[in-house]
C-alpha cells in the first residue's frame, strides 16, 4: 500500500532546519489501527542539547526585536496558517481520534490565539507607572525570560501547544516545543508554516522520549521557563528534576472534576445535553471533563434515566465520519486503563449501563472504540471515582446532605474545575466558594470562550496562573525602573 505521510513525518526542527531522523516510531490512527499516519522522530540527547545551544544563541537577537516586528510576524504567520485549516483537519483527526467538528474548532482557536496574541502584545508591553512620590518615578517594565520549553500532551495537542508557544514567542523568548509522541504530526505541520515566517532558531521542535527530553530540559539551567501540560505524575517529576536550576514552571496537570446536582435543578433537555457534553466531549479525554457526578437523592433516578436516554443517542465511530458524535480513545494504554476501571467497578458490585451506538459494526474492532457507560451503585472510594478516568464512563453517586456532597467533591488531590447545577444562582455562588477548584461553572461544565480568560487548577492540578491571551505575563519578567 502506498504510504501518504505528511511532509513533516519523522522530522524535527533545529535552527530553522527540518531534519529527518532514521530513528522513528509509527504514529497510528486510533480509529483504524492498520492506518499508519506517519512517523515521529526519536531525537537523541545530542539533538536536545544542540537545540538548547541554538535557542540560547538566538535569544539575544530575538529578544531585542521590537514588539511591532514580533506582532507583525505573528499576524503574517496566522494568515498563512488560516489558509491551511481545512487541509490540517483530516491529519489531526487521523492521528488523534477527535471528530472533524472538534478538530476544526481546535485548529481555528489556534489561529485565534495567534491573532489575539499579536494584537494584545502591543498595548500590553507598554510600561505601567506606579504611584510614586515627587522624589521618584517608578515604572514596571517587561523583558522576556530566555529559552522556554513547551511540553504538551496528546489529548488536546494543538491548543495546548499554541496557548503556551505563541505568547512565549511573542514575548521575545526562543522556544523548544516537545509535542506528545502519540500525536505530534499536526503540531509539526502547523509549526512548519509558522516557523517559515520567524528567524531560524527562534522556534525549535523536538520529538521522542518524554523522559529523556524532559530530563534534559528540566536540568539545564539555560532553560529558564517550562510550560508543561500533562499528568500530575509527570508534573511532579519536572518539579523534582528542575529544582536545582530555579526555573519558572507553569504546570497544567490532571483533574477529577466533580459536578454537583442540587435538589432544585431543573433537568430539562438543555441541562441533559450540556451535562452529557461535559462528560463525553473528546470521548472524555479532556482534563476538565466531568469525571464524577454527585446528585441529590430526590433527583437521582430522574437524572440517571434522562442521561441514559441522551447517552443512548451517542454514536461512536471514526471521527472522519460526519455522523460520529465521539471518536475512539487515543491509544492502547488509555483504552486498557479505562477498561480496567470498568472491570474493577464491575467486581466491586457497581451497576454498569453501557449505552450509545456503534457507527459501524464491521470496523468496530479495528480501532480503540468504546461505548459510553453510566456507572451507578458505586462507592465514593472506588478506583473509578478516585482516578482520572479520561474516557467515556461516568460514576453517579447520590447524596442527601449538601455539605457531605461538597466534602466528597473536595476529597481528591485534584482541583481543576467543578460545576454546580441548580436553579438558584446565589446558591451556586455560595457552593462555588466552598469547592476546591480553579474554576466553577453554573449549570454547565465547559471552557472559557474568551481566550484571554483562564483559571488553571489548584492543589495537584497545577501551578502558576495564566492570564492575558494565554500567558504573556507568564513568559516575561516584570522589573522596576526608577528615576
Ligand atoms: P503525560 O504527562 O504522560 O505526557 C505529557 C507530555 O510530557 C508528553 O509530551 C510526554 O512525552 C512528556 N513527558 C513524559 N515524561 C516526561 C518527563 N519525565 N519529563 C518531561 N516530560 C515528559 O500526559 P499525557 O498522558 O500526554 O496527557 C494526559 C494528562 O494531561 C492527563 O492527566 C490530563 O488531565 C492532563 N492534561 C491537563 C490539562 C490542563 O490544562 N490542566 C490539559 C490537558 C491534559
Amino acid at each position: 500500500m502506498l504510504k501518504t505521510y505528511p511532509d513533516v513525518s519523522g522530522q524535527y526542527l533545529i535552527n530553522g532546519e527540518w531534519k529527518k531522523s532514521d530513528n522513528v516510531k509509527e504514529v497510528i490512527n486510533p480509529a483504524q489501527l492498520t492506518d499508519v499516519v506517519g512517523e515521529v522522530a526519536l531525537c537523541s540527547q545530542e539533538e536536545v542539547r544542540s537545540s538548547i545551544d541554538i535557542a540560547e544563541k538566538k535569544f539575544k537577537e530575538w529578544s531585542r526585536t521590537s514588539v511591532h516586528e514580533r506582532s507583525n510576524m505573528m499576524k503574517k504567520a496566522a494568515e498563512k496558517l488560516s489558509e491551511t485549516i481545512e487541509q490540517h483537519v483530516p491529519l489531526f483527526v487521523r492521528e488523534n481520534g477527535k471528530t472533524i467538528v472538534e478538530a476544526k474548532k481546535d485548529l481555528l482557536r489556534c489561529v485565534e490565539v495567534m491573532k489575539g496574541g499579536a494584537d494584545t502584545l502591543l498595548d500590553w508591553w507598554n510600561p505601567s507607572f506606579i504611584d510614586s512620590n515627587e522624589k521618584q518615578v517608578v515604572q514596571t517594565r517587561k523583558r522576556p525570560r530566555g529559552v522556554t520549553a513547551i511540553i504538551s500532551p496528546w489529548n488536546s495537542p494543538m491548543i495546548l501547544t499554541f496557548k503556551r508557544a505563541i505568547p512565549a514567542l511573542l514575548a521575545g523568548n526562543t522556544i523548544i516545543i516537545k509535542p506528545a509522541t502519540n500525536c505530534p504530526l499536526t503540531v509539526l505541520s502547523t509549526f512548519r508554516i509558522i516557523a517559515s515566517v520567524f528567524p531560524p532558531g527562534t522556534i525549535n521542535i523536538l520529538t521522542g522520549s518524554g523522559a529523556m527530553i524532559g530530563k534534559e530540559l528540566s536540568q539545564e539551567k539555560r532553560v529558564r521557563t517550562i510550560a508543561f501540560t500533562g499528568s500530575t505524575e509527570t508534573g511532579k517529576n519536572i518539579i523534582d528534576m528542575s529544582a536545582s536550576t530555579v526555573k519558572k514552571l507553569h504546570l497544567e496537570l490532571g483533574g477529577n472534576d466533580p459536578a454537583l446536582v442540587l435538589s432544585d435543578a431543573e433537568l430539562d433537555s438543555d441541562f441533559i445535553k450540556r451535562m452529557t457534553m461535559g462528560v463525553l466531549r473528546s470521548t472524555g479525554q479532556v482534563c476538565s471533563a466531568i469525571k464524577r457526578i454527585y446528585v441529590h437523592e430526590s433527583k437521582y433516578e430522574e437524572l440517571v434515566e434522562k442521561l441514559k436516554k441522551e447517552f443512548e443517542r451517542i454514536v461512536v465511530g471514526n471521527g472522519m465520519q460526519p455522523d460520529t458524535t465521539i471518536g475512539p480513545l487515543n491509544n492502547k494504554e488509555q483504552y486498557d486503563f479505562v477498561h480496567e476501571l470498568l472491570e474493577d467497578s464491575n467486581k466491586s458490585g457497581a451497576h454498569i449501563e453501557t449505552l450509545g451506538q456503534k457507527l459501524d459494526d464491521d470496523s468496530w474492532e479495528e480501532g480503540y472504540f468504546m461505548l459510553p457507560s453510566l456507572v451507578t451503585n458505586i462507592n465514593h472510594d472506588s478506583k473509578l471515582v478516585r482516578a482520572e478516568q479520561f474516557g467515556p464512563i461516568i460514576p453517579i453517586i447520590s447524596y442527601n446532605n449538601l455539605e457531605d456532597a461538597i466534602d466528597m467533591a473536595n476529597d481528591t488531590i485534584f482541583g481543576l474545575k467543578a460545576s454546580v447545577w441548580t436553579s438558584d444562582k446565589g446558591k451556586a455562588e455560595q457552593i462555588a466558594d466552598k469547592l476546591e477548584a480553579g474554576a466553577v461553572f453554573h449549570n454547565n461544565h465547559t471552557i472559557f470562550q474568551d481566550l484571554n480568560i483562564d483559571f488553571p487548577g489548584i492543589k495537584e492540578s497545577g501551578l502558576s496562573r495564566e492570564t492575558l491571551c494565554g500567558g504573556l505575563d507568564l513568559f516575561t519578567d516584570s522589573y522596576g525602573f526608577a528615576n
